[in-house]
Order: C-alpha cells, then structure tokens, then sequence
C-alpha cells in the first residue's frame, strides 16, 4: 500500500522488508469501543488477521499527517482514500476494493458496531493512542446506491486543547475587549459563523477569556467538552431555559453559557433575563451584523433588543504557515500599499517549496514537520462587533444588517481583513492564503 509519506515506514523500506522489522513501526493503538462494547475479536479472527494491520496503516498515516477526516469511497474495484488536514482536501492513497471493504468491517468490529449489518447506516467511535498522544475517532459508515459503504472516521486529538484565547491566537487588544464585556453582568454576546468555522471553539475560547476570579460562570449548554472552571449547573428536568436562568441568577452567577440560539422563543427566554446576567451563546450567521440582525428579528422587540445585545464575536480559520519551512521575502511597497500593510514592513513570509537539486532536476525530500504541505494547523482571524450607543439606536431604528455593518466598521470594529493582515505581518501567514480564505 502507498499512503502519501510515512517517514518511518520509507525507513524502513530503504534497508530490508523484511516483516520483522515491519513490526518495529510505530503504529497507532486502538484501545477500545467509545459504546463501552468489548470488540469480539476472537469470533472475527480472519478479519483481524487480514485487516487490522491495514486499518492500523491507514489510521497512523492520517494521524501523522494530522488528518481531522478519512473518507474511503469505492469506485470500481478500487477505493480511494480522501483525507482532510487543516480543513483542505489531500489524498490519502488507493485501496484495492476488498481491502477498503476489510478495513471498513474491521473498523465495525473495533467500534462494537454490528460487522454483519450491510446496506444500513451505522455510526460509532473507537479510542486510540498514538506517540502519546489520545485520540477519538468517530466512525461513520453510510451505504451508497451501489451497494458499497462509504466510511468516513473523524479524529478528534484529546491532547487538543485550542480553547484558551492565547492558544487561538487572540490579539491583546482583543483579550482585554472580552474581559471588558463579560464584566458587565449584563446583556447578550454571542459567537457566529457557518459550521465548520471554529464557532464553538471560538466560543470555549471567549469563556476562557473572562476572568474566573472575579466573575462566576455557569453553563447550561449540552457539551460533552470539559470546561475548565465553568461550573455545570443542575438543570431541573421540569424547568424551562427561563427559570434555570433564573435560579442561576439567585446562586449569584455572572455569565451563564447556555446553547446554541436557534429561534424566537429561546431569544426571547434569554433577553427576558439579560438584563441581569451576561449570557453567552452560540449562533449560525455569515458574519456579526447578520447575527445581531438575526436576533433582532427572533427577539421581536428592536428596543429591547438594541439594550440587551452587548457584542458579537466571528472566527473564520486561516492555515498556519510552517514554521520549518516557510519562506521569507522582503516585499515591495507597491505590494504592502495594495493590501493595507505599513510601509515600513521589512519581511513577509510565503509557503516553502522544496528545493530542487540542481544536478538530477529532482525535488529534494519533502518538510518533515508539515509533509510538505506548507502549513501546519489552523488559527482564527476574528471579527467583531461591540454594540455601542450609536448601533444600539441604529437596531432600535430597524436598520438592516448592512448599516449595522457599516457603522461599526466606521467606528474602527475589528474585521476578518485587519485580523488576517496582523497574522501576515506577524509571519503567522501568507497573503495567497488569506486570499484563498476571502475567496472561499
Ligand atoms: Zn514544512
């Protein structure tokens, strides 16, 4: 099998194949069924021998290349592997049919799914361990029309922790606005963008931001994420989100986290109490002034609304620049003009490319920190909307979204561009990736 780059492996093969020296190779382990099921590898035991070194193959290459996604699809009488690093698309080698079939039922076994079942959706998870490093890996095998099984295994690395606002790369500056907000006891803030966009992590994110010394947070949001120092609160199962709110109030909290906003009636429980407590919460929206204008709407009373909507955070992902080899260049002024950067900026940095040797015309191998890819993980550049008194009265007055999102750009708001241009400047970024962000 070729699997893209395994450093160890090519090692390996360069001396002798032999299969000792195959099983010196760092492979991942997996450690269990997320469903608490015992895998019945015994009664699978032909499985087990034929496919649980090639699941192990494909896991440990998706996992060292930092894949979030595998996807197999069987075409003919192959199948190929699409994996996704850093949100883009990257190929991940081909299988012969019966092999993708294998690795797909032995991922069945080790999820303590049901092997025999065929033609029927079925999603599970199995835990891993590799350098060290604690993996969930969510299995989801969907039946096509052509009677094949498409798999896809989501990785979740536990070791993962991008929730702190320095972790996701917050400016200072932004840091300090969210500690200003949150502090005010008061009125609604909430993070947006499309699903995929780091909303919720951008959210963890905000959450870290607010000082725990001096504020005590609650969440009654349905997480299966750790949240360090937010206290969970009990919910009573016959009370509505209004008065769990206020029972959180009367234990005297400050912020309470609460779910995703997804309609009217929930606006509405949430503004009935904003006026006593910051609430933070998540919601699906373009960009900032949709989002306020979006629960405008939900809350049906823009006065109200324009009082209790205090900000209104958005995060859109740019791929980091490989620290190993990513290249740097002086550029010209005319370029610096053009996209807004300060004249007297003396270095930017582009994606490496690997050098060509000059007798063979061969490239030389590829970085081995980002497998020649360029970038090596993702950061948020931020927008962000903080209501001031001259958009509280331009939501009072029913303006659209598109005004909101010109006076607060007047007023010097944050934008996705202005945060990109301090990612490039800080060398963190290219200005072809920023483009490629803008453009998608
Ligand atoms: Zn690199």
């Amino acid at each position: 099998m070729a699997f893209g780059f395994g450093k160890k492996r090519d090692d390996v093969d360069d001396e002798d194949d032999d299969e000792e020296e195959e099983e010196e190779v760092d492979l991942v382990n997996f450690q269990g069924a997320m469903n608490g099921k015992t895998a019945d590898m015994a009664a699978n035991a032909r499985l087990v021998q034929a496919a649980l070194r090639p699941t192990k193959d494909m896991i440990t290459d998706a996992l060292e290349r930092r894949a979030e996604t595998i996807r197999v699809d069987v075409k003919g009488e192959k199948a190929q592997v699409a994996l996704s690093i850093d949100g883009m698309p990257f190929a991940g080698g081909r299988l012969a049919k019966l092999q993708a079939t294998a690795i797909t039922q032995m991922l069945k076994v080790l999820c303590g799914l049901d092997a025999r079942l065929k033609g029927k959706h079925q999603v599970g998870g199995v835990k891993a361990e590799f350098h060290g490093t604690k993996y969930e890996l969510t299995v989801d095998i969907a039946p096509q029309p052509d009677a094949t099984e498409r798999l896809t295994v989501r990785v979740r690395n536990l070791n993962h922790k991008l929730e702190t606002p320095v972790d996701l790369g917050f400016s200072d500056s932004l840091r300090q606005t969210i500690r200003d907000i949150t502090g005010h006891r008061h009125g609604i803030i909430v993070c947006c963008g499309m699903p995929g966009s780091g909303v919720t992590t951008t959210t963890y994110a905000l959450l870290r931001g607010i000082d725990v010394y001096l504020y005590s947070i609650y969440s009654i949001a349905k997480t299966d994420r750790e949240l360090l120092n937010i206290k969970k609160f009990e919910v009573n199962p016959e009370d509505d989100l209004q008065t769990s709110m206020m029972r959180m109030i009367r234990e005297e909290s400050d912020v309470i986290f609460v779910d995703p906003i997804r309609d009217a009636d929930t606006t509405q429980q949430l503004m009935s109490v904003a006026d006593k407590i910051c609430i933070i919460s998540e919601l699906q929206a373009r960009d900032c002034a949709s989002a306020i204008a979006q629960l405008v709407e939900w809350s049906g009373d823009r006065q109200k609304a324009s009082e209790l909507i205090d900000a209104a955070f958005s995060p859109k992902l740019v791929r980091l620049l490989c620290p190993q080899c990513r290249e740097a260049f002086r550029p010209n002024p005319k370029l610096l003009e053009k996209v807004g950067l300060p004249p007297e900026t003396k270095v930017l940095y582009r994606k490496g490319e690997p050098a060509v040797d000059e007798k063979t015309g061969e490239e030389d191998d590829p970085c081995e920190k980002c497998g020649g890819a360029g970038f090596f993980g993702r950061m948020a550049m931020m927008e962000v909307i903080i209501v001031t008194d001259p958009i509280r009265k331009l939501i009072a007055d029913g303006a659209p979204s598109d005004q909101i999102k010109a006076l607060a750009r007047a007023e010097g708001c944050l934008t996705f561009h202005k945060d990109g241009l301090r990612l490039v400047a800080e060398g963190k970024t290219s200005l072809e990736e920023l483009q490629r962000v803008f453009k998608g």
